[in-house]
């Protein structure tokens, strides 16, 4: 199962995933490509596999990528081998991408199914809070994040599932609930019902 979180840029998708895979260790997370600058906490390999444009440009060449979008001037996109090696074993495998990357995949017709999770702050003031506070963008960036957060929000309706981050691990515990769920499931919707 894919288990995709969405939303906007400081909701705490992060945070949030950090969380899940520490607590089930069964989960893996799928490890995007980007050619956005490595942040000073971040692992290359980890956190994302940060590459040059000229290497992103290979990577699509060569069809390697599931789906693929420019965000804040930046290219991300989700390497196939990250996703269909473990979703063919069967295992949960954790996304995080932005909203049309979210849509994206689930058309792409992986081998399993794809659960989509909105994940939302708490109020338009928490998110600036923490997007500032988290200190990685310039205010030109953090602007364009905020602008870009209010087009995004339009499309929970698309989502299987909204999930509102006020305090963190009551929003792991939501999302852990979503994922016992979805184990759970006998019955599911095709894509045209
Ligand atoms: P995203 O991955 O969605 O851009 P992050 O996980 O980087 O968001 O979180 C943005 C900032 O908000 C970080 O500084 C993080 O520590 C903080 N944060 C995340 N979740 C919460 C929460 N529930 N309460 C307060 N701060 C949070
Ligand atoms: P950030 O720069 O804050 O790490 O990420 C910016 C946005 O890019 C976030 O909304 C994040 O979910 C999204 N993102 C990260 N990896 C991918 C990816 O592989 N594909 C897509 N479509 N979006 C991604």
């Amino acid at each position: 199962m894919a288990l995709v979180i969405a939303g906007p840029s400081g909701a705490g998708k992060s945070s949030v995933i950090a969380e899940l895979l520490r607590r089930d260790p069964s989960l893996s997370f799928s490890v995007s490509v980007t050619t956005r600058p490595r942040r000073p906490d971040e692992v290359d390999g980890r956190d994302y596999t940060f590459i040059s444009e000229a290497e992103f440009d290979r990577w699509i060449r060569a069809g390697e990528l599931l789906e693929w979008t420019t965000y804040g001037g930046h290219r991300y996109g989700t390497p196939r081998s990250e996703l269909i090696p473990r979703l063919t074993r069967g295992e949960v495998v954790v996304v995080n991408v932005e909203v049309r990357g979210a849509l994206a995949l689930r058309g792409a017709r992986l081998p399993g199914p794809v659960v989509l999770v909105f994940l939302v702050p708490p109020s338009r003031e928490e998110l600036f809070r923490r997007i500032r506070g988290r200190g990685t963008e310039s205010e030109e960036e953090l602007a364009r994040r905020l602008r870009t957060a209010e087009e995004e929000i339009r499309a929970i309706p698309e989502f299987d599932y909204l999930v509102v981050n006020d305090e963190l691990g009551q929003a792991v515990r939501r999302v852990e609930a979503i994922l016992t769920a979805e184990r759970l499931r006998i019955r599911r919707c095709s894509p045209s019902a």
